[in-house]
């Protein structure tokens, strides 16, 4: 590997990354980085086969077309969380391994979580835009404290986890639902777990903190918004595929807010999207949860070392 053992593997990066990333493999293992964070699909496609590995981020979709093409592809890299952006069960077919960065965005996205349900609480966004725009609209829009209130956590995973934290410091009942067993965090954290159902039924807060998967694509469909309570907080920093917006369109009315980092369609496409993000009970954000200084130095170590011990193994194993 590397300069060392006198193979010069190439990488090419299709995402923004930080900086730090690019130049740890190039000088501390002798890769050849072609940095290309805007490319284009269709040149994707015509120059993917000349590359060992692969760097993305959310923005290049690593589909079976793409990995017909990667005949030298050994690595693909996710400087980030999700891998619902690469078909995994095809690359691990072709032999190709697959790392990305699963603690490093942690704590921003759990403090994005937090921003987004006092944001809607308060609706600050109504009062920024309005004295933005020269009206001091004192008491125009009343707020709600979430000391007391119930905070329902779907996914008591990393960053649940961390959400259920900063709600208990700021005096919020927790209840958490998870599909694995999170009784021993939960006890830990004196957070009650309790059925999805329940959750939506006893929340004044809803934040969901999932992966996208076949069961949690839609989670939050008209079926399941009818169990959410009136006036209740919706916060979804997760993938925006966990939420049918038409649906949530349709119960806008009587909920009090909804805070969103992420979307089905990124930028947004569908009508239903666009009508939604206008509603002046939506305050949404371009998908933002892992961009602070902090996270990105963070995925840019925990990526590389993980990119470093791969290539070990890819190495060892011929
Ligand atoms: P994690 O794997 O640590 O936790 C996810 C939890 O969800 C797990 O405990 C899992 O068992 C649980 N889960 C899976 N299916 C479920 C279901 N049907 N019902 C209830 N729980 C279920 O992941 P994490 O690091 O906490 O990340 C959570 C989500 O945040 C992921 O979707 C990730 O892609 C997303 N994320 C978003 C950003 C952003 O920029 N907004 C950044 C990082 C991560």
């Amino acid at each position: 590997m590397g300069e060392g053992s006198g193979i010069r593997l190439k990488a090419l990066i299709s995402d923004r990354v930080d900086e730090r990333l690019i130049s740890r493999l190039r000088s501390e293992l002798g890769v050849e980085v072609e940095y290309r964070p805007n490319i284009a699909r269709d040149e994707l496609l015509k120059i993917i086969d000349g590359y060992d590995i692969l760097v993305v981020r959310s923005r290049t979709r690593v589909d079976r077309e793409v990995l017909d093409r990667a005949a030298r592809l050994r690595l693909i890299a996710r400087a980030g969380v999700g891998l619902d952006n690469v078909d995994v069960e095809y690359a691990l077919r072709k032999n190709i391994a697959i790392v990305n960065a699963p603690h490093a965005a942690t704590e921003s996205v759990a403090e994005l979580a937090i921003a987004l349900m006092l944001m809607a609480a308060r609706n600050l966004h109504l009062y920024v835009a309005d004295v933005k725009s020269g009206k001091w609209s004192k008491g125009a829009y009343k707020g709600i404290e979430l000391r007391g209130r119930t905070l329902g956590i779907v996914g008591f995973g990393r960053i649940g986890r961390r959400v259920g934290e900063l709600g208990k410091a700021l005096g919020m009942r927790v209840v958490a639902t998870d599909v694995i067993d999170i009784s021993e965090h939960a006890k830990r954290l004196g957070v009650e777990v309790v059925s999805y159902g329940e959750l939506l039924k006893v929340s004044d807060v809803v934040t969901f903190h999932v992966p996208l998967t076949k069961d949690t694509y839609h989670m939050l469909n008209d079926d399941t918004l009818r169990l959410v309570k009136d006036n209740a907080i919706i916060v979804n920093t997760s993938r925006g595929e966990v939420i049918d917006a038409e649906a949530l369109l349709r119960h806008i009315d009587r909920l009090w807010g909804v805070g969103l980092d992420v979307l089905e369609h990124e930028p947004p496409s569908t009508v239903h999207e666009l009508e939604l993000l206008k509603h002046p009970k939506v305050i949404a954000v371009p998908h933002i949860g892992a961009e602070t200084l902090e996270a990105q130095l963070k995925v840019a170590d925990e990526v590389f070392e993980n990119i470093r011990e791969a290539l070990m193994r890819v190495v060892n194993n011929g």
